[in-house]
């Protein structure tokens, strides 16, 4: 290394995700993208999780992308985990969550050991592994946090908790204003996570993600600007943060089978999906998927079945059940031959990307997970929100009250678990969300227009002279100046 001209030397990067796949996808897909500027980047996860970058690590290899992978033994068996339980879709309810961040916080010394032997210039580390700030500091160099989440939500969350303006209210669903942002976010105090209203078990694990981030060099964020640029200028402005926003990182995948490989393997032939959705017409195929992990009870699945058999628009519907269910039996009787014209069901693992991008596709019922959401933007689509855990119902509020290109159903419930109990939302509601959006009303003409922008904007963003592209440009010309004068 000494005799390397350090201006030209080649940086190194850790990225260590968190085990799940809405943490791994986008993570991987940053990596790619750092890899893709001449750094050498490696990434850190566990050998059950290995196989989701494994395919397209290799691709990358072929085309001379500096891009591996870094095994770290997963303690399944000393944080009392069933064997071979290394992600968090393999989870089967809220007590294995904490054996779950056990185990991964047992990390912590390995990831010090990775850097003792490989001497990386920075780490972009998810955000539940608070402690990679310090194990950074410890070895000099810089950490970054990647939430998988976008700014307007931090914005938010630091609102409720300097105002705590759920505090005044006094039923559940009562409307307040979320104070100091820059547009009228309204909130019922049933939206609000529990962490802000009563002692739960996370309390002091968000604390320390909280001290982590200040703590932190800065935040990677996939979003651009021209989407939250507000809320951008807010996070930088009032709560003093420094974050780049290099999203949309889903655009990164340009060819079909990188857009048919992200996390899993799909449960259908990717050009059966392609060829489907061919013969359809534009804007007219309805794509409803909530996510890698969340599952619905059967008796919720039932009304979205018998919504989509009464509505007259083509789906493509993405189901995943709660563990051990009889998977067919809640479906109505001949269902699936029924809509073999107007539906296509996928079980477990569809290609999002690839379908959201297609011209058929006209609207998106998604859970409002952030790359979900992302992705539903990236695609030019407006959505049928229903969150369903985490963070997801500020994500809703971001599209229904700021972007204006949704419409929400479901429970406007916070929810900590990704399985949810909750039937409520019938039938007649969800066939009346699905035609207001698909339909020809002038609401739906509106938000599909804004939603066309919204597209254009970030297709733009990562595009030469964009504003993530010159976001990431500023970040690596950075991280250099930053570690040769280290
Ligand atoms: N995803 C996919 N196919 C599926 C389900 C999910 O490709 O059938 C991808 C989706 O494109 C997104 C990620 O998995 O990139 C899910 O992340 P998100 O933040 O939307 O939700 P989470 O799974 O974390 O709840």
């Amino acid at each position: 290394m000494g005799s390397e001209d350090p201006q030209n030397r080649q940086l190194h990067g850790f990225f260590f995700p968190l085990m799940a796949y809405g943490h791994m996808i986008p993570m991987f897909d940053i990596a790619r993208m750092f890899a893709s500027r001449g750094v050498k980047a490696t990434i850190i996860t566990t050998p059950a999780n290995a196989s989701t970058f494994s395919k397209a690590t290799e691709r990358d290899r072929l085309l001379n992308l500096d891009i591996n992978i870094q095994i770290l033994q997963f303690p399944t068996e000393e944080a009392g985990l069933p064997e071979g339980c290394e992600n968090m879709n393999d989870l089967d309810g809220l007590d294995t969550i904490h054996a779950f961040f056990k185990a991964v916080n047992m990390l912590q010394q390995p990831l010090e050991r990775l850097f003792e032997d490989y001497q990386p210039d920075f780490i972009v580390a998810d955000f539940v592994l608070h402690w990679a700030t310090e194990s950074a500091a410890k070895f000099g160099i810089p950490r970054f946090v990647f939430h998988g989440t976008n700014i307007f939500w931090q914005c938010v969350e630091h609102s409720l908790d300097c105002y705590k303006p759920f505090e005044d209210i006094a039923s559940d669903t009562e409307t307040f204003v979320v104070p100091g942002l820059p547009d009228k976010i309204e909130m019922t105090r049933s939206q609000v996570p529990d962490h802000f209203k009563v002692e739960t078990p996370f309390i002091e694990m968000v604390q320390q993600i909280k001290d982590s981030e200040v703590k932190s060099y800065g935040v990677l964020v996939n979003s651009f600007y021209e989407l939250e640029p507000a809320y951008a200028d807010y996070y930088r402005d009032i709560m003093g943060r420094r974050a780049w926003q290099i999203g949309p990182v889903s655009l990164r995948n340009k060819n079909t089978i990188d857009k048919a490989q992200r996390g899993k393997q799909s449960a259908i032939d990717e050009h059966y999906v392609l060829n489907w959705l061919d013969s359809k017409e534009p804007n007219s195929v309805l794509y409803i998927c909530f996510g890698s992990t969340s599952r619905m009870n059967n008796a919720q699945l039932l009304e979205i079945a018998m919504a989509l058999e009464d509505q007259k628009f083509s789906f493509i519907w993405v189901i995943r059940t709660t563990q051990n269910s009889d998977e067919k039996s809640f479906l109505p009787a001949c269902f699936e031959e029924n809509m073999k014209e107007k539906g296509l069901i996928i079980r477990e693992w569809a290609p999002q990307v690839l379908i959201l991008g297609h011209p058929s596709i006209g609207g998106f019922m998604t859970h409002c997970g952030w790359n979900s959401t992302l992705e539903g933007v990236t695609a030019g689509v407006p959505m049928i929100t229903w969150p369903l855990f985490a963070e997801q119902l500020h994500n809703e509020n971001l599209v229904t009250q700021v972007l204006k290109t949704g419409i929400r159903v479901g429970t406007q419930k916070w929810n900590q678990w990704f399985e949810t109990e909750d039937a409520s939302t019938k039938k007649d509601e969800i066939e009346k969300a699905i035609n207001r959006l698909m339909g020809d009303g002038e609401e739906a003409k509106e938000m599909r227009s804004k939603a066309k922008e919204l597209g254009e904007l970030a297709r733009k963003a990562v595009e030469e002279g964009g504003s993530s592209n010159a976001e990431f440009t500023s970040l690596l010309e950075e991280l250099r100046l930053y570690i040769n004068v280290r």
